[in-house]
């Protein structure tokens, strides 16, 4: 049976009383349908879940729908239910179930009234959920957050790795959809690779969030001063701050507290009937600010979140990204303050240091980008979305003007001689260092590795040395940016020439540099 578009558009209108698909919705809907394996990159709030559930309602059999977050399972399995008026639509399935829940589980399933089926993937490895499911009728899986399956990720589980073997034994040919707000290449390759569905029909958004305001100042020891006066100027409004350590969050909320703003602290230490009570608080507007760390946000669906500040930086940009994400969700203001300080970076890197190596090199990577991402002067929505595979022009793109760096513009000046200088110098050295040693090289300050190559007895060792190794960080990253470069993933950074970056070095063209910040303040108190 073919399903035209006015079926699809009944469906959507029957099912969730919407009139229009979002986005790339409708075609991911069709390509479920079609039983193509499909893989779904939109940015949280992009509408994703409805890119299965839609199809699952309306096929025969069940969809099995993989997530690691119980919680998030609940209300999605809790929305559905509302939806259809039939409580064995959706079902969870974990170990928190008692024996004659699983049995009302399984029956709804071989009835077929269960449309959605959600599990946690280490409930996917249970051999007795295996051979259940390989006995009834699965529509499709859903991979969602499917980015848990890479180390490149944000939110790395190694159950996710064993989930194509599973999926294989549970039935041939069912088809895979996977799902995730996270875009850096890497992470789609891994996705891609690590569910055997190469050739899947892709649909990615663009994660360009026009309405979002980005924002980087200096953390100072009187960040804060800063938060209060920040929060106080926007007062009435709703925001998110967000803090590394439990401790932090503690003090900071009674800080503000104490300077008359109604904020509460949220982290995983508190109790459960604590964490309800001040996150319904948040959402019911009893209270303003929510001072959190990480754990606070998931599936939090608040619109009209009006600043996120980070009191901390985070780890990578998709942390960053997702964090500053929760603002401006109803397409209104959404402003995202992060207070940098270097000291905070060296923290961060000081907890990966019991690390398993690879886990080390990965958690470094990510926090380099992070690190140039606080010190740019170039447009941050520019970076962002360059960071996740995307083309932005500043000029002509929505929300161009929409950031500190180009609201209040630094100095540029002309640097070709010196672009041409440092993609020799990479080709000189036959493209093996990363961005640190490669700047190394430049400014001429030998260290073991480069010893070990001899690098520092060759003729180009130290051409550069009449800048600092500030400005030749800073030079390498808007040229990256431009292009010119590439970041080898695999060599966890090991910078590469582009084809571009070849052809500058015969034909030098303009390139006008932009300064970058200096973030010289005595930090020492900061935290
Ligand atoms: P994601 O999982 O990508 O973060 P959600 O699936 O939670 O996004 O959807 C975000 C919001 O958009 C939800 O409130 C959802 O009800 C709403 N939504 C999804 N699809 C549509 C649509 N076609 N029309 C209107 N609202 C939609």
């Amino acid at each position: 049976m073919s399903i035209t578009k006015s079926d699809l558009h009944a469906a959507l209108k029957k099912f969730f009383g919407f009139n229009k698909f979002m986005g790339l919705q409708e075609g991911v809907v069709e390509s479920i349908l079609a039983r193509t394996n499909t893989f779904v990159i939109m940015p949280t709030g992009g509408g994703k879940s409805l890119c299965y559930q839609l199809p699952a309602l309306m096929q025969e059999g069940t969809a099995i729908v993989v997530s690691p977050l119980i919680a998030l399972m609940k209300n999605q399995v809790d929305a559905i239910r509302g939806i259809s008026n039939e409580e064995g639509v959706a079902h969870v399935l974990n170990s928190s179930l008692n024996k004659t829940e699983i049995k009302r589980v399984k029956e709804d399933i071989v009835n077929g009234i269960t449309k959605l089926l959600y599990v946690a993937p280490e409930s996917l490895t249970k051999e007795e959920n295996v051979e259940f499911l390989r006995s009834v009728t699965v529509s499709f899986m859903a991979i969602d957050e499917a980015h848990c399956i890479s180390e490149w990720g944000h939110d790395f589980r190694p159950e996710y790795r064993n989930l194509k073997q599973i999926i294989s034994r549970i039935g041939d040919n069912i088809p895979i959809i996977a799902l995730t707000a996270t875009a850096t290449p890497k992470v789609q390759e891994d996705v891609i690779k690590n569910l055997g569905i190469v050739g899947a029909k892709t649909f990615k958004a663009s994660f360009n969030r026009p309405n979002l305001y980005y924002e980087v100042r200096s953390k100072s020891k009187n960040v804060d001063a800063d938060i209060i006066r920040f929060i106080k100027q926007n007062s009435g409004k709703s925001g998110i701050v967000y803090c590394l350590s439990r401790k932090r969050v503690e003090e900071l909320a009674q800080v503000l507290q104490v300077n008359g703003i109604k904020a509460v602290p949220y982290h995983a230490g508190l109790d459960a009937k604590t964490r309800t009570s001040h996150q319904d608080k948040f959402l019911m507007e009893d209270v303003d600010v929510v001072v959190a760390t990480i754990a606070f946000g998931m599936g939090i669906d608040k619109p009209d979140v009006r600043f996120v500040i980070h009191h901390d930086i985070p780890k990578s940009i998709e942390s960053y990204y997702q964090e500053t994400g929760r603002a401006g969700r109803d397409g209104g203001e959404g402003h995202c303050l992060a207070f940098y300080a270097y000291k905070d970076i060296e923290k961060l890197e000081k907890f990966m240091s019991g690390k398993p190596v690879a886990e080390q090199e990965i958690g470094q990577a990510l926090l380099q980008e992070v690190v140039a991402f606080a010190e740019t002067s170039m447009s941050r929505r520019k970076f962002i979305l360059h960071y996740f595979g995307e083309e932005f022009d500043n000029e002509t793109g929505e929300g161009g003007d929409m950031d500190d760096n180009v609201r209040f513009p630094k100095k540029k000046h002309e640097a070709n001689e010196d672009v041409k200088l440092l993609l020799e110098t990479i080709q000189n050295t036959n493209e093996k260092y990363k961005s640190k040693d490669l700047v190394n090289v430049i400014i001429g300050k030998e260290n073991a590795l480069i010893k070990s190559h001899r690098t520092d007895e060759q003729a180009f060792f130290g051409k550069g040395s009449h800048k600092d190794n500030k400005y030749w960080m800073a030079l390498l990253r808007q040229v990256l940016v431009a292009g010119y470069l590439k970041k080898d993933i695999e060599t966890y950074g090991v910078i590469k020439l582009n084809d571009s970056g070849i052809d500058f070095i015969s034909k030098p063209k303009s390139f006008m540099m932009t300064e970058d910040h200096v973030y010289d303040i005595d930090q020492d108190e900061a935290n």
